[in-house]
C-alpha cells in the first residue's frame, strides 16, 4: 500500500518538474480550448513515465471531458483546433474526446488531423456503428 502511495508521489513530483515548461508551451491557456479557467496538468499516459509529450495543460471543463464526461457536440467544437497541435497529449487526447461523439464533422476533423496513424485508425474504427464492417 505504502509503496503505491510512494510511486504516486514520485510521479506527481516528476509531473511537477514539467509544469513550468508545459505552462510556457501552452502560453498559460488551456491547450484544448484556450480557456484560463483553473488550469492544471493532465496526464495523457498515466502508465508511461511523464514527459512533455504526455502532459497537457487543461482547464476544468476539458479535464472533465478528458476523464470521460459526455458533452454536447456544440461544446466539442471548442476543442477541435487542438487536433492540429503537434504535441501528442494535446492532439491525440482531444481526438479521443472528439471520437466519442458521432458527428460527421468530428470524424472528418480526426481524419484530416496529423495525429499518429495508428491512433487515428483506432479512433475512426471505434466510431463506426456496430456491425458495419
Ligand atoms: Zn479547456
Amino acid at each position: 500500500m505504502a509503496k503505491g502511495f510512494e510511486t504516486n508521489k514520485v510521479r506527481m513530483e516528476t509531473i511537477g518538474i514539467f509544469g513550468k515548461s508545459v505552462g510556457k508551451r501552452a502560453g498559460f491557456t488551456c491547450e484544448w480550448c484556450g480557456s484560463k479557467d483553473d488550469l492544471r496538468l493532465w496526464d495523457y499516459k498515466p502508465d508511461m513515465s511523464p514527459n512533455m509529450d504526455t502532459l497537457a495543460l487543461l482547464c476544468t471543463r476539458c479535464r472533465d471531458l478528458a476523464h470521460g464526461r459526455r458533452a454536447a457536440p456544440e461544446e466539442l467544437h471548442s476543442i477541435r483546433k487542438a487536433l492540429w497541435n503537434n504535441t501528442p497529449s494535446v492532439a491525440e487526447g482531444a481526438a479521443r474526446v472528439l471520437a466519442r461523439c458521432r458527428e460527421a464533422w468530428a470524424r472528418t476533423a480526426i481524419e484530416d488531423s496529423y495525429i499518429d496513424d495508428n491512433v487515428k485508425s483506432e479512433l475512426l474504427r471505434q466510431g463506426n456503428p456496430a456491425g458495419r464492417r
